[in-house]
């Protein structure tokens, strides 16, 4: 998927970052395992080689849609 710079439109340019997991994490407010709750996904990032902006984006964005939505429900 080709993507570009959100700060000067540059094509921006795949990049590898150098994590142990290489996954990012919503932490939960749910009170259950310290664990068991949390959503996570494999993630892309992004080089602008004209600014330097990273810009980062997960593989299966589609796990966070509810994240925002947790608040006193189910
Ligand atoms: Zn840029």
């Amino acid at each position: 998927m080709h993507r570009h710079c959100g700060v000067c439109g540059e094509s921006l340019v795949k990049v590898w970052v150098n994590s142990a997991s290489g996954t990012i994490i919503v932490a939960e407010s749910k009170r259950g395992g310290p664990f068991t709750n949390r959503k996570s996904s494999a993630v892309d990032a992004y080089l602008c080689p004209k600014c330097g902006r990273v810009e980062l984006f997960a593989q299966n964005p589609k796990v966070f849609m509810d994240a925002n939505h947790h608040d006193g429900q189910a």
